[in-house]
């Protein structure tokens, strides 16, 4: 499965794809700010806004 939006991915979808989502979210320059969760590319979010 390719990860396309961290904001879609369900609990099942989280354990199963846990190496992919650290890559994604090790190094965040963008938070959601409805789902508050974190990437280093501004796609895998549904409402992204870049951390300065
Ligand atoms: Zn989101």
């Amino acid at each position: 499965m390719k990860i396309t939006q961290l904001c879609a991915l369900k609990k099942n979808d989280i354990e199963k794809h846990t190496k992919k989502i650290i890559k994604i979210v090790k190094n965040p320059k963008f938070v959601c700010t409805k789902c508050i969760r974190v990437a280093h590319e501004k796609d895998f979010l549904c409402h992204p806004q870049k951390i300065k």
